[in-house]
Protein backbone atom coordinates (compact mmCIF):
# COMPACT_ATOMS: atom_id res chain seq x y z
CA UNK A 1 0.00 0.00 0.00
CA UNK A 2 2.93 2.74 1.30
CA UNK A 3 4.91 1.22 -2.19
CA UNK A 4 1.68 1.96 -4.42
CA UNK A 5 1.02 5.49 -2.36
CA UNK A 6 4.62 6.36 -3.22
CA UNK A 7 4.43 5.85 -6.85
CA UNK A 8 1.64 7.29 -7.23
CA UNK A 9 2.89 10.87 -6.00
CA UNK A 10 5.71 9.84 -7.99
CA UNK A 11 3.44 9.76 -10.77
CA UNK A 12 1.98 12.99 -10.11
CA UNK A 13 5.23 14.68 -9.75
CA UNK A 14 6.17 13.91 -13.07
CA UNK A 15 3.14 14.88 -14.63
CA UNK A 16 3.47 18.11 -13.11
CA UNK A 17 6.69 18.48 -13.79
CA UNK A 18 5.54 17.90 -17.73
CA UNK A 19 2.46 19.75 -17.45
CA UNK A 20 4.64 22.66 -16.54
CA UNK A 21 7.17 22.26 -18.85
CA UNK A 22 4.56 22.32 -21.88
CA UNK A 23 3.01 25.28 -20.45
CA UNK A 24 6.31 27.07 -20.11
CA UNK A 25 6.98 26.14 -24.13
CA UNK A 26 3.48 26.90 -25.00
CA UNK A 27 4.15 30.02 -23.34
CA UNK A 28 7.07 31.10 -25.07
CA UNK A 29 5.64 29.82 -28.34
CA UNK A 30 2.95 32.56 -27.99
CA UNK A 31 5.78 34.96 -27.93
CA UNK A 32 7.47 33.77 -30.80
CA UNK A 33 7.30 34.98 -34.27
CA UNK A 34 10.07 33.63 -35.71
CA UNK A 35 9.82 30.32 -37.47
CA UNK A 36 12.54 29.06 -36.95
CA UNK A 37 12.66 29.70 -33.32
CA UNK A 38 8.99 28.25 -33.26
CA UNK A 39 10.27 24.61 -34.43
CA UNK A 40 12.90 24.63 -31.93
CA UNK A 41 10.74 25.44 -29.13
CA UNK A 42 7.86 23.02 -29.83
CA UNK A 43 10.67 20.13 -30.11
CA UNK A 44 12.99 21.21 -27.39
CA UNK A 45 9.50 21.94 -25.43
CA UNK A 46 7.78 18.54 -25.88
CA UNK A 47 10.90 16.29 -26.03
CA UNK A 48 12.37 17.95 -22.31
CA UNK A 49 8.82 17.61 -20.32
CA UNK A 50 8.88 14.16 -21.93
CA UNK A 51 12.32 13.04 -21.58
CA UNK A 52 12.47 11.82 -25.15
CA UNK A 53 15.28 10.79 -27.22
CA UNK A 54 14.05 13.18 -30.35
CA UNK A 55 11.39 14.85 -32.01
CA UNK A 56 10.52 15.94 -35.10
CA UNK A 57 8.59 18.17 -37.52
CA UNK A 58 6.84 17.46 -40.20
CA UNK A 59 5.36 19.17 -43.06
CA UNK A 60 2.44 18.04 -45.28
CA UNK A 61 2.59 19.02 -48.23
CA UNK A 62 -1.26 18.38 -50.30
CA UNK A 63 -0.05 18.42 -54.05
CA UNK A 64 2.89 15.66 -53.07
CA UNK A 65 0.86 13.82 -50.03
CA UNK A 66 4.23 13.94 -48.34
CA UNK A 67 5.96 14.57 -45.27
CA UNK A 68 8.91 16.16 -45.23
CA UNK A 69 11.11 16.81 -42.01
CA UNK A 70 11.29 20.20 -41.72
CA UNK A 71 12.95 20.40 -37.65
CA UNK A 72 15.16 17.48 -36.14
CA UNK A 73 16.23 17.69 -32.79
CA UNK A 74 17.90 14.53 -31.08
CA UNK A 75 20.11 15.95 -27.95
CA UNK A 76 22.51 12.83 -28.26
CA UNK A 77 22.64 12.73 -32.06
CA UNK A 78 22.38 16.36 -32.89
CA UNK A 79 24.53 15.53 -36.58
CA UNK A 80 21.76 13.09 -36.81
CA UNK A 81 19.21 15.30 -36.72
CA UNK A 82 20.45 17.45 -39.01
CA UNK A 83 20.75 15.08 -41.28
CA UNK A 84 17.53 13.89 -41.22
CA UNK A 85 15.89 17.15 -42.18
CA UNK A 86 14.57 17.14 -45.74
CA UNK A 87 13.51 13.40 -45.45
CA UNK A 88 10.48 12.77 -47.42
CA UNK A 89 8.30 10.11 -45.91
CA UNK A 90 5.11 9.69 -49.14
CA UNK A 91 1.74 9.21 -47.36
CA UNK A 92 0.68 6.40 -49.85
CA UNK A 93 4.13 3.89 -48.69
CA UNK A 94 3.57 5.11 -45.31
CA UNK A 95 0.23 3.46 -43.26
CA UNK A 96 1.59 4.13 -40.19
CA UNK A 97 2.00 8.02 -40.43
CA UNK A 98 -0.96 8.71 -42.78
CA UNK A 99 -3.11 6.97 -39.95
CA UNK A 100 -1.39 9.84 -37.30
CA UNK A 101 -2.57 12.40 -40.12
CA UNK A 102 -6.01 11.19 -40.65
CA UNK A 103 -7.33 10.35 -37.63
CA UNK A 104 -6.23 13.68 -35.15
CA UNK A 105 -5.06 11.02 -32.27
CA UNK A 106 -1.98 10.35 -30.94
CA UNK A 107 -0.64 7.15 -32.33
CA UNK A 108 1.89 5.10 -30.63
CA UNK A 109 3.75 2.38 -31.96
CA UNK A 110 6.18 -0.33 -30.44
CA UNK A 111 8.83 -2.32 -32.03
CA UNK A 112 7.12 -5.38 -31.73
CA UNK A 113 3.61 -4.16 -32.86
CA UNK A 114 2.39 -6.43 -35.61
CA UNK A 115 0.44 -3.77 -36.86
CA UNK A 116 3.59 -1.92 -37.46
CA UNK A 117 5.99 -4.66 -39.09
CA UNK A 118 2.50 -5.84 -41.60
CA UNK A 119 1.30 -2.20 -42.35
CA UNK A 120 4.77 0.17 -42.64
CA UNK A 121 7.63 -2.64 -42.96
CA UNK A 122 9.28 0.17 -44.72
CA UNK A 123 9.43 2.50 -41.08
CA UNK A 124 9.67 -0.47 -39.14
CA UNK A 125 13.09 -1.45 -40.46
CA UNK A 126 14.13 2.40 -39.49
CA UNK A 127 13.18 1.97 -36.28
CA UNK A 128 15.33 -1.32 -36.31
CA UNK A 129 18.53 0.93 -37.59
CA UNK A 130 18.43 3.55 -35.23
CA UNK A 131 17.19 1.47 -32.28
CA UNK A 132 14.11 3.20 -31.67
CA UNK A 133 11.50 1.21 -29.38
CA UNK A 134 8.58 3.65 -29.53
CA UNK A 135 7.27 6.17 -32.46
CA UNK A 136 4.97 8.14 -31.12
CA UNK A 137 3.26 10.47 -33.81
CA UNK A 138 0.67 13.56 -33.42
CA UNK A 139 -1.10 15.51 -36.02
CA UNK A 140 -0.22 19.51 -36.01
CA UNK A 141 -4.37 20.88 -36.29
CA UNK A 142 -4.64 24.38 -37.25
CA UNK A 143 -8.40 24.93 -37.58
CA UNK A 144 -9.86 21.83 -39.71
CA UNK A 145 -6.69 21.42 -41.51
CA UNK A 146 -3.39 19.37 -40.49
CA UNK A 147 -0.28 20.99 -41.70
CA UNK A 148 2.21 18.18 -40.80
CA UNK A 149 2.96 16.11 -37.73
CA UNK A 150 5.46 15.88 -34.57
CA UNK A 151 6.86 12.95 -34.45
CA UNK A 152 8.57 12.12 -31.16
CA UNK A 153 9.87 9.08 -29.72
CA UNK A 154 12.94 7.39 -27.80
CA UNK A 155 15.51 4.83 -28.28
CA UNK A 156 16.23 3.75 -24.40
CA UNK A 157 13.10 2.91 -22.83
CA UNK A 158 10.27 2.23 -24.24
CA UNK A 159 7.25 5.11 -24.14
CA UNK A 160 3.62 4.47 -23.19
CA UNK A 161 1.60 7.09 -22.97
CA UNK A 162 -1.55 6.84 -20.96
CA UNK A 163 -4.74 8.24 -22.01
CA UNK A 164 -3.97 11.96 -20.10
CA UNK A 165 -0.72 11.90 -21.71
CA UNK A 166 -1.81 11.81 -24.56
CA UNK A 167 -4.47 14.60 -24.16
CA UNK A 168 -1.50 16.68 -23.15
CA UNK A 169 0.54 16.08 -26.27
CA UNK A 170 -2.58 16.67 -28.64
CA UNK A 171 -3.34 19.97 -26.52
CA UNK A 172 0.82 20.86 -27.02
CA UNK A 173 0.25 20.06 -30.70
CA UNK A 174 -2.65 22.14 -31.37
CA UNK A 175 -0.57 25.17 -29.59
CA UNK A 176 2.40 23.95 -31.83
CA UNK A 177 -0.14 24.27 -35.29
CA UNK A 178 -1.25 27.53 -34.47
CA UNK A 179 2.55 29.10 -33.74
CA UNK A 180 3.95 27.47 -36.99
CA UNK A 181 0.96 29.14 -38.71
CA UNK A 182 1.73 32.36 -37.22
CA UNK A 183 5.06 32.33 -37.99
CA UNK A 184 4.71 31.31 -41.24
CA UNK A 185 2.06 34.09 -41.86
CA UNK A 186 4.27 36.66 -40.28
CA UNK A 187 7.00 35.67 -42.64
CA UNK A 188 4.77 36.11 -45.62
CA UNK A 189 4.07 39.68 -44.84
CA UNK A 190 7.33 40.61 -43.78
CA UNK A 191 8.11 39.03 -47.34
CA UNK A 192 5.36 41.27 -49.52
CA UNK A 193 6.37 44.39 -47.48
CA UNK A 194 9.64 43.89 -49.46
CA UNK A 195 8.94 43.05 -52.66
CA UNK A 196 7.09 44.47 -56.02
CA UNK A 197 4.26 42.93 -56.26
CA UNK A 198 4.45 42.24 -60.30
CA UNK A 199 8.04 41.04 -60.90
CA UNK A 200 8.47 39.72 -57.33
CA UNK A 201 12.15 41.57 -56.84
CA UNK A 202 12.95 43.49 -54.09
CA UNK A 203 10.72 46.95 -53.87
CA UNK A 204 12.15 50.92 -54.08
CA UNK A 205 12.14 51.07 -49.80
CA UNK A 206 13.95 47.28 -49.86
CA UNK A 207 16.55 48.89 -52.25
CA UNK A 208 18.03 51.67 -50.17
CA UNK A 209 17.49 49.65 -46.91
CA UNK A 210 19.87 47.20 -48.71
CA UNK A 211 21.96 49.74 -50.28
CA UNK A 212 22.92 51.53 -47.39
CA UNK A 213 23.17 48.26 -45.31
CA UNK A 214 26.15 47.24 -48.21
CA UNK A 215 27.85 50.34 -48.28
CA UNK A 216 28.03 50.14 -43.92
CA UNK A 217 29.60 46.52 -44.96
CA UNK A 218 31.89 48.07 -47.71
CA UNK A 219 33.10 51.03 -45.52
CA UNK A 220 33.97 48.25 -42.58
CA UNK A 221 35.34 45.25 -44.73
CA UNK A 222 36.57 47.67 -47.53
CA UNK A 223 34.88 45.89 -50.48
CA UNK A 224 33.89 47.73 -53.29
CA UNK A 225 29.95 47.63 -54.06
CA UNK A 226 28.79 48.32 -57.74
CA UNK A 227 25.17 49.63 -58.45
CA UNK A 228 23.43 49.92 -62.17
CA UNK A 229 20.61 51.70 -62.92
CA UNK A 230 18.72 50.35 -65.90
CA UNK A 231 15.53 51.24 -67.45
CA UNK A 232 14.24 50.11 -70.60
CA UNK A 233 14.76 52.00 -73.59
CA UNK A 234 11.10 53.58 -75.52
CA UNK A 235 8.88 51.66 -73.42
CA UNK A 236 6.42 53.87 -73.79
CA UNK A 237 6.39 52.92 -77.73
CA UNK A 238 6.01 49.12 -77.02
CA UNK A 239 3.05 49.65 -75.03
CA UNK A 240 1.77 51.60 -77.37
CA UNK A 241 2.39 48.56 -79.88
CA UNK A 242 1.85 45.15 -77.81
CA UNK A 243 -0.77 46.88 -75.03
CA UNK A 244 0.05 47.38 -71.16
CA UNK A 245 -0.66 43.54 -70.55
CA UNK A 246 2.35 42.74 -73.21
CA UNK A 247 4.81 45.50 -71.30
CA UNK A 248 3.90 43.78 -67.83
CA UNK A 249 5.37 40.46 -68.99
CA UNK A 250 8.21 42.34 -70.56
CA UNK A 251 8.95 43.43 -66.82
CA UNK A 252 8.46 40.44 -65.64
CA UNK A 253 10.62 38.83 -68.02
CA UNK A 254 13.71 41.49 -67.85
CA UNK A 255 13.44 40.50 -63.95
CA UNK A 256 14.10 37.08 -64.55
CA UNK A 257 16.46 37.71 -66.47
CA UNK A 258 18.53 39.58 -63.78
CA UNK A 259 18.42 36.96 -61.31
CA UNK A 260 19.08 34.69 -63.41
CA UNK A 261 22.01 36.33 -64.30
CA UNK A 262 23.01 37.81 -61.03
CA UNK A 263 24.92 35.58 -58.12
CA UNK A 264 22.18 34.27 -56.02
CA UNK A 265 22.08 35.73 -52.56
CA UNK A 266 25.21 37.90 -52.66
CA UNK A 267 23.49 40.41 -55.66
CA UNK A 268 20.15 42.46 -55.29
CA UNK A 269 18.12 42.75 -58.13
CA UNK A 270 15.47 45.61 -57.50
CA UNK A 271 12.26 47.40 -59.03
CA UNK A 272 13.74 50.80 -58.71
CA UNK A 273 9.79 51.82 -60.11
CA UNK A 274 7.87 51.40 -63.36
CA UNK A 275 10.53 50.41 -65.96
CA UNK A 276 13.50 51.23 -63.98
CA UNK A 277 15.54 48.72 -62.33
CA UNK A 278 18.39 48.86 -59.75
CA UNK A 279 21.06 46.56 -59.28
CA UNK A 280 23.69 46.09 -56.03
CA UNK A 281 26.38 43.93 -56.88
CA UNK A 282 28.98 43.60 -53.86
CA UNK A 283 32.61 42.66 -54.00
CA UNK A 284 32.18 42.13 -57.88
CA UNK A 285 35.68 41.04 -59.11
CA UNK A 286 34.33 41.51 -62.98
CA UNK A 287 33.15 45.30 -62.45
CA UNK A 288 30.33 46.80 -62.09
CA UNK A 289 30.71 47.69 -65.81
CA UNK A 290 31.23 44.38 -67.58
CA UNK A 291 28.31 42.93 -65.42
CA UNK A 292 26.40 45.60 -66.79
CA UNK A 293 27.38 45.12 -70.56
CA UNK A 294 26.84 40.93 -69.99
CA UNK A 295 23.42 41.91 -68.77
CA UNK A 296 22.27 44.54 -71.24
CA UNK A 297 23.61 41.82 -74.57
CA UNK A 298 21.52 38.75 -72.48
CA UNK A 299 18.18 41.51 -72.21
CA UNK A 300 18.80 42.94 -76.23
CA UNK A 301 19.15 39.13 -77.51
CA UNK A 302 16.14 37.82 -75.51
CA UNK A 303 12.90 37.61 -78.04
CA UNK A 304 9.52 38.26 -75.89
CA UNK A 305 6.48 36.47 -77.31
CA UNK A 306 3.21 36.66 -76.05
CA UNK A 307 -1.22 37.27 -77.07
CA UNK A 308 -1.44 35.41 -80.39
CA UNK A 309 1.84 34.68 -81.44
CA UNK A 310 3.65 38.83 -80.93
CA UNK A 311 7.21 39.04 -80.79
CA UNK A 312 9.42 41.71 -79.97
CA UNK A 313 12.81 42.60 -78.34
CA UNK A 314 13.77 45.25 -75.69
CA UNK A 315 16.68 47.35 -75.33
CA UNK A 316 18.01 48.43 -72.00
CA UNK A 317 20.04 51.81 -70.67
CA UNK A 318 22.50 51.15 -68.16
CA UNK A 319 24.45 53.46 -65.76
CA UNK A 320 26.89 51.98 -63.73
CA UNK A 321 29.28 52.85 -60.82
CA UNK A 322 31.14 51.47 -57.98
CA UNK A 323 31.66 52.28 -54.14
CA UNK A 324 33.83 53.74 -52.98
CA UNK A 325 34.04 55.99 -55.93
CA UNK A 326 32.52 59.38 -56.48
CA UNK A 327 30.06 59.50 -54.13
CA UNK A 328 29.84 58.53 -50.27
CA UNK A 329 26.19 58.26 -49.96
CA UNK A 330 23.05 55.73 -51.18
CA UNK A 331 21.65 58.72 -52.49
CA UNK A 332 24.05 60.44 -54.00
CA UNK A 333 25.10 56.99 -55.34
CA UNK A 334 22.05 56.78 -57.25
CA UNK A 335 22.36 60.51 -58.46
CA UNK A 336 25.57 59.13 -59.69
CA UNK A 337 24.24 56.45 -61.65
CA UNK A 338 21.40 58.47 -62.88
CA UNK A 339 23.54 60.37 -64.34
CA UNK A 340 25.67 58.21 -66.30
CA UNK A 341 21.95 56.21 -67.36
CA UNK A 342 21.31 59.29 -69.17
CA UNK A 343 24.45 59.65 -70.33
CA UNK A 344 23.39 56.16 -72.51
CA UNK A 345 20.36 57.56 -73.39
CA UNK A 346 21.57 60.84 -74.84
CA UNK A 347 24.39 58.69 -76.29
CA UNK A 348 22.06 56.31 -78.48
CA UNK A 349 20.49 53.99 -76.21
CA UNK A 350 21.03 50.12 -75.90
CA UNK A 351 24.09 50.94 -73.60
CA UNK A 352 26.44 50.70 -70.80
CA UNK A 353 27.80 54.05 -69.37
CA UNK A 354 30.06 53.79 -66.31
CA UNK A 355 30.24 57.00 -64.27
CA UNK A 356 33.72 59.06 -63.75
CA UNK A 357 35.90 58.28 -61.27
CA UNK A 358 33.98 54.93 -60.90
CA UNK A 359 36.08 51.59 -60.81
P1 LIG B 1 13.33 56.03 -72.70
O1 LIG B 1 14.04 55.25 -73.75
O2 LIG B 1 13.72 57.44 -72.68
O3 LIG B 1 13.43 55.40 -71.37
O4 LIG B 1 11.79 56.01 -73.14
P2 LIG B 1 10.59 55.37 -72.40
O5 LIG B 1 9.43 55.35 -73.30
O6 LIG B 1 10.95 54.07 -71.81
O7 LIG B 1 10.45 56.33 -71.16
P3 LIG B 1 9.26 57.08 -70.50
O8 LIG B 1 9.74 57.43 -69.13
O9 LIG B 1 8.78 58.17 -71.38
O10 LIG B 1 8.13 56.00 -70.36
C1 LIG B 1 8.20 54.96 -69.51
C2 LIG B 1 7.11 54.04 -69.88
O11 LIG B 1 7.14 52.88 -69.08
C3 LIG B 1 5.78 54.67 -69.72
C4 LIG B 1 4.96 53.70 -68.94
O12 LIG B 1 3.74 53.43 -69.55
C5 LIG B 1 5.80 52.46 -68.94
N1 LIG B 1 5.64 51.75 -67.67
C6 LIG B 1 6.02 52.14 -66.44
N2 LIG B 1 5.63 51.22 -65.53
C7 LIG B 1 5.00 50.26 -66.20
C8 LIG B 1 4.35 49.04 -65.81
O13 LIG B 1 4.29 48.66 -64.63
N3 LIG B 1 3.80 48.27 -66.79
C9 LIG B 1 3.86 48.65 -68.10
N4 LIG B 1 3.30 47.84 -69.00
N5 LIG B 1 4.43 49.78 -68.49
C10 LIG B 1 4.99 50.59 -67.56
MG1 LIG C 1 12.09 55.46 -67.11
MG1 LIG D 1 12.48 53.93 -70.35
Amino acid sequence: MLRLMSRSTDDNDLRRKRFLALFDACQALSASLVLSEVMELICTGVGKAFGLSYADIYEYSAERDELMVIWSFAPEHPAAAAGFVGTVYSLADHPAFRRAFDEGQVVEYQIDDDELVRTDPQLHEQMLGWGEKTIVEVGLRFGDTTIGLLSVGSTGEALRFDDEEKELLIAFATTAAIAIHNARLYRAIEEQAVRDGLTGLFNHRAFYERLAAELTRSRRYGHPVGLLMIDIDDFKGFNDRHGHLAGDEVLRAVARILVADLRREVDTACRYGGEEFAVILPDTPLGAGAVAERLRGRIAATTFAFGDNDVDTVTVSIGATTFPGPADTADALVVVADKALYAAKAAGKNRVVVAPGAG
